[in-house]
């Protein structure tokens, strides 16, 4: 019989910002290795957890959480595992972008994008961690950084996102190091410009110098995110962890 090491099946993973966007796309792929869905987003993803429970044959279901409240996260986490009957994988996906000079960026600017991108990466991080030490569970997680972790974007301003992306790439090797005992895994995609509501009203030039700039000569898609991460939270990675996986049409290889 052929073993599948790439297989998800069985198992529960929570997408966060999953109901459009790059964790959309990806929970779909997820499922469609096996995996029952939880997402947890801002607006009510309902509908998008209904599709993929009929398309894919799996369990999903949608909680409303802004996963930048610590007690909303818990509460979802506690929702989820009662709903599904356990939690195994954490997709930590959820951002936002703001394209704004640095000279420019106010105390709010900066400080929500930092709420958003690191803050809330290390609160849901943390709380299904709690929850799979609390029930004698190991675990994989992959938190989406970005290839601003490494390199500064052009044209646009947007030095706070850049900065959170590059916390959230050390936060994922610090995490894997200190959870290595307790069997939990944790890994980073960083996905260069991506095809998403995200980027889809940004100027049409700065899109242009965008692709210009890329070896590829073309943005990607969330489906080309969606193996590295299935094959990060499969058994096919049980010796990988603190790896951060850079896919970006070649662009920060130039
Ligand atoms: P989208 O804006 O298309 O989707 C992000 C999703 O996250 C939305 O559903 C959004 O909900 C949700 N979200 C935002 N804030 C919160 C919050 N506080 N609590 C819960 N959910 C929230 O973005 P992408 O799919 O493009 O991006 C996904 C991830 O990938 C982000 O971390 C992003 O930084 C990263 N990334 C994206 C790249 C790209 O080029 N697109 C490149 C590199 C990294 P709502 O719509 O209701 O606000």
């Amino acid at each position: 019989m052929k073993t599948d090491r790439f297989t998800l099946d069985g198992k529960v993973t929570i997408v966060t910002g999953g109901g459009q966007g790059i964790g959309k796309v990806v929970a779909g792929e997820l499922a469609d290795q096996g995996s029952d869905i939880v997402i947890f987003d801002l607006q009510d993803a309902t509908e998008v957890a209904n599709q993929i429970a009929e398309q894919h044959g799996v369990s999903a279901m949608a909680l409303v959480c802004d996963v930048t409240d610590p007690d909303q996260v818990a509460k979802a986490i506690d929702q989820a595992a009662d709903r599904m009957g356990t939690l195994d994988l954490l997709f930590n996906n959820a951002g936002i972008c703001l394209h704004k000079p640095a000279l420019e960026c106010t105390p709010t600017d900066f400080t929500k994008v930092v709420d958003v991108n690191l803050n809330a990466i290390f609160f849901v991080a943390q709380a299904f961690a709690r929850w799979l030490v609390a029930h004698n569970k190991q675990g994989n997680i992959v938190n989406t950084a970005s290839m601003s972790a490494t390199i500064v974007n052009i044209p646009q301003g947007q030095a706070s996102y850049n900065s959170s992306k590059a916390g959230v790439a050390h936060l994922t090797k610090s995490l894997a190091v200190e959870w290595a005992p307790l069997g939990i895994r944790v890994n980073s995609i960083s996905p260069g410009y991506i095809n998403t509501e995200m980027t889809g009203n940004v100027r049409e030039d700065w899109r242009q110098i965008w692709t210009d700039m890329i070896p590829f000569k073309r943005m990607g898609s969330p489906e080309e995110l969606a193996g590295a991460v299935i094959y990060l939270l499969s058994d096919a990675a049980t010796y990988t962890s603190g790896a951060d996986l850079i896919i970006d049409g070649c662009f920060t290889v130039v």
